[in-house]
């Protein structure tokens, strides 16, 4: 894309999803307030940059939890190799057990953010990243 010698540097995917930003945009944020704010992690209904409505359908974000479910699952794995690779341990099934259920809830805030950033940016054919409005001014309504 060098050819577009006016415009500003594109937003990275990688950067854009890891700090829960707008797939449209990748400048509005998708969540109010800080991961580990109980109460307040909530996302958006739109963004604040460009306006784009992120629960595309109704019921949009039940799709989010098989998403949830799979992250669930990776993270259990690599709790489990983690525990067994730091305490060599292969006799007690509730030190797996209450690794994997404990290292779950502190990371359930990051799966329900990281989730719906994975459904909207690579699950979601209808949004698309939009290098015009990637700018410092409010695109408004489009
Ligand atoms: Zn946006």
């Amino acid at each position: 894309m060098g050819y577009f010698i006016h415009t500003m540097p594109n937003t990275p995917k990688s950067w854009a999803m890891l700090h829960c930003k707008c797939p449209r945009c990748r400048r509005g944020d998708m969540f109010k307030g800080g991961v580990y704010r109980f109460g307040s992690n909530k996302i958006l209904d739109r963004c604040p940059h460009c306006n784009l409505y992120y629960e595309i359908e109704p019921g949009y974000f039940y799709a989010a939890m098989y998403v949830s479910y799979a992250l669930n699952v990776a993270e259990a794995v690599t709790i489990a190799l983690l525990t067994f690779i730091i305490t060599q341990n292969k006799t007690s099934p509730w030190l797996y057990l209450s690794t994997i259920i404990i290292g779950c809830i502190v990371l359930s805030p990051i799966n329900f953010r990281y989730s719906r950033v994975m459904l909207l940016y690579w699950l979601s054919p209808k949004i698309h990243y939009q290098a015009q409005l990637d700018t410092d001014d409010q695109a408004g309504n489009v």
